[in-house]
């Protein structure tokens, strides 16, 4: 048993993700900005859906699941604390919570910054983390709630989850982050190798999506970040870069 992704691009930037779990052909999807590229996807191979996750309250990331919902009978996932900013949730969860998905299951991580009730999924079976905008590939997510150090912590949050986990996170914003990155660590071997896969993605037209946490370990200037303070002085930098 275990669980697959695929991304769906949406609006400009935006990835939502389709899940599907293999033994009983549960299906999930994570921050539909849009319905209409999701609903696409589903019929053209037949599927219906089952649970929709959301990491925050931003339109881009909640803007087709109530449609979703009233095609497919789906239930939405979110944040009980973030309730009265989310679509009404049929599984309010908090921080530790274990959400069935067929005999997956994804666990929540409660990780404030971007918003300040941002949660995170972690797949074990599949080993799949869903961050939203919390992390991006080699970036952040801005601080329009939280503060540096909050972000720090929760990116600390993810630092016992294997090497072998699959990032994916709501935005293409890995091309923008990987000149950022590269301003910070010019001398990082696995950072410019990266970059080089990354420009021949993105020149391919495909996504640079989903990545390991080993990859970003090694190239994630947030992630290199030693110390809040650290961590909060390149946000600074990357906000006026
Ligand atoms: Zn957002
Ligand atoms: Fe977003």
């Amino acid at each position: 048993m275990t669980v697959t992704v695929q991304a769906i691009p949406m609006l400009s930037d935006n990835y939502s993700w389709l899940l599907t779990e293999s033994e009983t052909g549960k299906i999930g999807i994570i921050d539909p900005a849009e319905a209409a590229p999701a609903i696409a996807v589903l019929e053209a191979a037949g599927l219906g859906l089952d649970m929709i996750f959301l990491t925050h309250h931003h339109p881009d990331h909640v803007g087709g699941a109530e449609e979703l919902r009233a095609c497919y009978g789906a239930q939405i996932v979110g944040n009980r604390a973030d309730a009265h900013r989310l679509p009404s949730l049929d599984v309010p969860v908090h921080e530790g919570a274990l959400v069935a998905f067929g005999p997956a299951n994804a666990r929540v991580i409660e990780v404030p910054g971007h918003t300040l009730g941002h949660i995170a999924y972690y797949f074990a079976d599949g080993e799949l983390l869903f961050a939203g905008d919390t992390m991006f590939s080699m970036g952040c997510g801005r601080l329009f709630e939280g503060t540096a150090e909050q972000m720090f912590d929760s990116f600390a949050k993810f630092s016992d989850l294997p090497d072998e986990v699959l990032l994916c996170c709501g935005h293409e914003y890995t091309q923008s982050n990987a000149k950022f990155a590269l301003s910070i660590e010019p001398d990082n071997a696995a950072l410019k190798a990266r970059v080089d896969e990354v420009e021949r993605l993105r020149a391919a037209g495909l996504a640079t999506l989903p990545v390991s946490l080993g990859v970003e370990r090694a190239t994630n200037p947030f992630i290199r970040a030693a110390t809040a303070e650290e961590f909060g002085e390149r946000r600074k930098a990357k906000d006026n870069f």
